[in-house]
């Protein structure tokens, strides 16, 4: 998975499909993602021991890394590619426009 937490990304399927926002948690073992505006679940809660205020609160759901796309700020969504740089680091980089990321 090479999408990481603060990438700008864009749902690319599913019903969220065309939204765009910036990635709160990167889950890469499970190749899952956490968007800020995207995702959300009203959940509705009542006061309990443990949480003293009832109501709806929002809850970002994960999505699956492989439905969103990473935003260039040249070409918009684009793939991930690696380059390697001067110091032998590994950088990613657009691959339509090979800019780095
Ligand atoms: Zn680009």
């Amino acid at each position: 998975m090479k999408i990481r937490k603060g990438d700008r990304v864009r749902v690319i399927s599913g019903k969220d499909k065309g939204a765009t926002g910036e990635v709160l948690f990167a889950f890469p073992a499970v190749e899952k993602v956490i968007i800020d505006t995207v995702n959300v679940a009203k959940r509705h809660t009542r006061p309990t021991g443990t949480t003293k205020q009832g109501g709806i609160i929002d809850k970002n759901l994960p999505f699956k890394a492989c439905n969103v796309a990473i935003l260039c700020s040249n070409c918009g969504p684009t793939k991930i590619g690696v380059r390697i740089d001067e110091q032998g680091r590994k950088v990613r980089i657009c691959r339509k426009c090979g800019g780095d990321l």
